[in-house]
């Protein structure tokens, strides 16, 4: 049975660990909460050791052809756009890579002609001296265009579905390719096929009531588990952040609400990873560490060239898909549009630290290295 089986059957038939998870997600107590919290940091304890894996996202292009309502990279957004040349990615690389990073995630928007296979395989070759992982987060492809891009080094397909709500997902996807649920629906399963051997999920809050949203991540969670067991399974949660176009999530999401999740994954899918990244503020991400999560990002630029400033010489913008050069607006930033807001604006070393005051080894490279030394 096909993961859009599953999904489209979900409120009908949940298996018993699914039940057990949306009990986990339903109105605690402050002291039932508390009680959560502790189960969950045992539970992370116990599978992960006191490490975090740091890793930071280099954006390769702000170009796309698709619109999602809440994201700043939409087509009809008349914002300053650039794909880096594979040097301009090296650069940025090397930067990430002085500054301690060994595992990078390598985000571009869709756009076939700007980011194709080969330019993103050509992308994680030139990075692989630097970096002992690699993860892409791109348009969804077919396994074979992957397996190229697997060949030339990186080990790491992530793909949010964003909701998984098929009418909800039909209402914020107006126009491109991404418009189609289920050829993203099985986008992890294509890769994985393709030698993809950490797959990450996840869903943007904000979108649908979280409750639901959580159910369906994690009936995939389930799934990818059982039909990708070779590969290493991790789950986001982002809420949404203000970005160009300014999109109003229709539901909210609280910071109690976003800990009680984390809880309820961590203690029904013990060795899953969660990823958090710079999105929330600095507090609340040193809050939520213990109570699960196992990667996170840091000192992150949602925007290409943002590390150390290449591609500015290239900005332009695109207008009903064609390239017109910028006028710039009086006091714009002249660099490119970044895709949202991040609220965590330490640098690496300052999260590092913050993460060693609270007892835990920060893992630069990679986790399974580290969690077998002795
Ligand atoms: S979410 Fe992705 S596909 Fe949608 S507009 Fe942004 S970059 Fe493009």
């Amino acid at each position: 049975m096909s993961f859009a089986q599953v999904l489209d059957n979900l409120p009908l038939k949940k298996s018993p660990l699914l039940r057990r998870f949306e009990e986990l997600l339903a109105p605690k107590s402050d002291v039932a909460l508390e009680a959560l919290g502790q189960e969950a940091h045992a539970v992370t304890l116990k599978n992960f050791g006191r490490t975090m894996r740091l890793f930071a996202p280099l954006y390769l292009s702000n170009e796309c052809i698709n619109n999602c309502s809440y994201c700043g990279f939409s087509r009809d957004n008349p914002i300053l756009r650039v794909t880096l040349t594979v040097e301009q990615v090296v650069a940025e690389g090397r930067h990430l890579a002085q500054e301690g990073f060994r595992h990078v995630l390598l985000v571009a928007g869709e756009h076939p002609k700007f980011v194709s296979e080969n330019y993103l395989a050509d992308c994680v070759r030139a990075l692989a001296p630097e970096f002992s992982s690699i993860s892409i987060e791109v348009a969804p492809m077919e396994s074979e265009q992957y397996a190229g891009i697997v060949e030339a080094g990186a080990e790491g397909l992530v793909v949010y579905q964003e909701t998984y709500d098929r009418e909800a997902y039909a209402q914020l996807h107006t126009a491109g390719p991404k418009r189609d649920f289920n050829w993203r629906l099985d986008c992890a399963e294509r890769g994985y096929r393709a030698g993809f051997r950490r797959l990450g999920i996840g869903a943007l809050f904000g979108l649908r009531r979280w409750q639901e949203e959580a159910l369906s991540l994690a009936a995939h969670v389930d799934y990818l588990l059982k039909h990708c067991w070779q590969a290493q399974i991790t789950v986001s949660l982002p809420r949404l952040r203000p970005a160009a176009g300014e999109f109003h999530p229709p539901f909210s999401m609280t910071e109690r609400e976003l800990a009680q999740l984390i809880c309820a994954l961590r203690i029904t899918f013990p060795e899953v990873g969660i990823v958090l990244s710079t999105r929330e503020r600095a507090a609340l991400r040193d809050a939520l560490v213990p109570l699960g999560i196992t990667m996170m990002s840091a000192g992150s630029h949602t925007e290409p060239g943002g590390y150390t400033g290449q591609g500015t010489g290239e900005l332009h913008r695109t207008v009903r898909g064609r390239i017109v050069a910028p006028e710039f607006e009086t006091d714009e930033d002249r660099s490119a549009t970044s895709q949202f807001e991040i609220s965590d604006g330490r640098s690496p070393a300052e999260v590092a630290a913050a993460l060693r005051e609270q007892g835990i080894e920060p893992v630069w490279k990679d986790w399974d290295t580290a969690l077998v030394s002795p």
